[in-house]
C-alpha cells in the first residue's frame, strides 16, 4: 500500500534544457512542462540579479518592455548554461511545476545535451539539475534524444539523418547503432533568423523592430524562399528618422531575403556533414530522407529549400518542437535505451 502511494508520488523526469524553450516529461503522465527558458529578475543597485519576480511564458512576455529594474535573462545561449545561477533557478522551478512540491522522493533526471558540449559545460548541467533536487542525472545527447523522438531506427546498423534548428544553434547528425556517426554545430538557428529580420528591416525601411517583433514576423510570414502566394503582415516599429513608432507592411518576399544568409547556411552545413558521412550510412539517408527537428524546422518552405540542395528526400519530424523532450521520455520509459544512448 505504502509502496505504491509513494510510487504515485515519485516520478522521473526526462528535460530538454533548450536556448529557447524547456520541456519536460514526467513518466506515467508524458508532458508536464512546455515553456520558454525565459527568466525575469529583479536588477540590484550594483546590477546583480536578485529575486526571481516570473519565469517561463510569463517572463518571456516581460523581453524588451522591462522597466530598469527588471532584466529578463535567457540563462542558455548556443545550447549551453550561459548563466549558471539563473539556470538553476529556472530547472527548480519547472521541476517543481513537473513533480509538485510535496514529493517524497528526489526524481531520476535525464537532460538532454548538445553533442559537442565540453566536460565542464556536462558539470555545470549535472550540478544544476542536482541542486534544483534531482537525485541522479543522465545525460543524452540531443541529436540521439531528437532522432529518437521522431522515430527513427536509432540503435539498428540504419545510419539516419537529424537536423535540429533550435534557437541558438543548429545541429546535423548522422546517427547509427545508437552514437553519432557526423555532426555539424552552427551558431545560426532562429535566434539570427530574427536577427537578420530587425537588420533587414532596418536596412530597407529604415525601422528598428523589437526582438519579439521579428520573431513574430518569422512565424506568421517567414519563409526560406520566396513564397507562390502572397503573405503580409503589418509591423509596428520605431522610425529611424523621425524617432516615431510607425507602422509598416512586410510581405514574404522580404522575410525570404532577410533570411536568404542563414538558410544558405544551414544548407551548406547539412551538405558538409552528408559530404563527411561514410557511404553505407549516406545510401541509407536516400532511403530515409533527412528529418527536420526543431521549432527553426517550421519555417515556411525550408524543407524544399532543402530537398532542393540536397537531392535526397527531406521530411519534418511529427511534432518538431517536442520530439527531443518526446525521444528523452521514451529513454525514461526504456531503461535498455537509456543505457546504450546516455554518456
Ligand atoms: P531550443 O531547442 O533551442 O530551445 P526550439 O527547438 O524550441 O529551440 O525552437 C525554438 C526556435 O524555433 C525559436 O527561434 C522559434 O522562433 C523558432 N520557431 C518556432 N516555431 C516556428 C515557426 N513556425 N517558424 C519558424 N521558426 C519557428
Ligand atoms: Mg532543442
Amino acid at each position: 500500500m505504502l509502496e505504491s502511494a509513494l510510487g504515485l508520488l515519485s516520478c522521473d523526469l526526462a528535460i530538454d534544457l533548450g536556448t529557447a524553450n524547456t520541456l519536460v516529461y514526467a513518466t506515467g503522465r508524458g508532458l508536464v512542462v512546455d515553456e520558454p527558458s525565459v527568466v525575469a529578475m529583479t536588477k540590484g543597485p550594483t546590477g546583480v540579479v536578485g529575486r526571481v519576480l516570473a519565469v517561463g511564458a510569463e517572463a518571456k512576455r516581460m523581453v524588451g518592455r522591462t522597466p530598469g529594474n527588471i532584466v529578463a535573462v535567457r540563462p542558455l545561449k548556443d545550447g549551453v548554461i550561459a548563466d549558471f545561477e539563473v539556470t538553476e533557478a529556472m530547472l527548480r522551478y519547472f521541476m517543481e511545476q513537473a513533480v509538485g512540491r510535496r514529493t517524497l522522493k528526489h526524481p531520476k533526471v535525464v537532460v538532454c545535451i548538445p553533442y559537442r558540449i565540453t566536460e565542464v559545460e556536462k558539470r555545470a548541467v549535472q550540478e544544476s539539475a542536482r541542486s534544483a533536487g534531482a537525485r541522479e542525472v543522465l545525460l543524452v545527447p540531443e541529436p540521439l534524444a531528437a532522432a529518437i523522438g521522431a522515430g527513427l531506427p536509432v540503435t539498428e546498423p540504419i545510419g539516419s539523418m537529424i537536423v535540429d534548428i533550435g534557437g541558438g544553434t543548429t545541429e546535423v547528425a548522422v546517427i547509427s547503432i545508437g552514437g553519432i556517426a557526423t555532426t555539424t554545430s552552427l551558431r545560426v538557428a532562429g535566434d539570427a533568423m530574427d536577427e537578420a529580420i530587425i537588420s533587414y528591416v532596418r536596412r530597407r525601411y529604415n525601422v528598428l523592430i523589437g526582438e519579439r517583433t521579428a520573431e513574430q514576423i518569422k512565424l506568421t510570414i517567414g519563409c526560406a524562399a520566396p513564397p507562390p502566394e502572397r503573405m503580409s503582415l503589418v509591423v509596428k516599429g520605431r522610425d529611424l528618422s523621425s524617432g516615431s513608432p510607425r507602422q509598416i507592411e512586410l510581405t514574404g518576399e522580404d522575410t525570404a531575403e532577410a533570411l536568404q544568409d542563414a538558410v544558405a547556411q544551414i544548407v551548406e552545413a547539412v551538405r558538409s556533414t552528408l559530404e563527411r558521412t561514410p557511404p553505407e550510412l549516406g545510401a541509407d539517408i536516400i532511403d530515409q530522407g533527412i528529418v527536420l527537428a526543431g521549432g527553426g524546422a517550421l519555417l515556411r518552405h525550408l524543407d524544399d529549400v532543402l530537398r532542393e540542395a540536397t537531392g535526397l528526400p527531406v521530411v519534418l519530424a511529427e511534432d518538431p518542437l517536442r520530439c527531443v523532450v518526446m525521444g528523452a521520455g521514451e529513454c525514461l520509459e526504456r531503461p535498455e535505451l537509456l543505457k546504450r544512448v546516455a554518456l
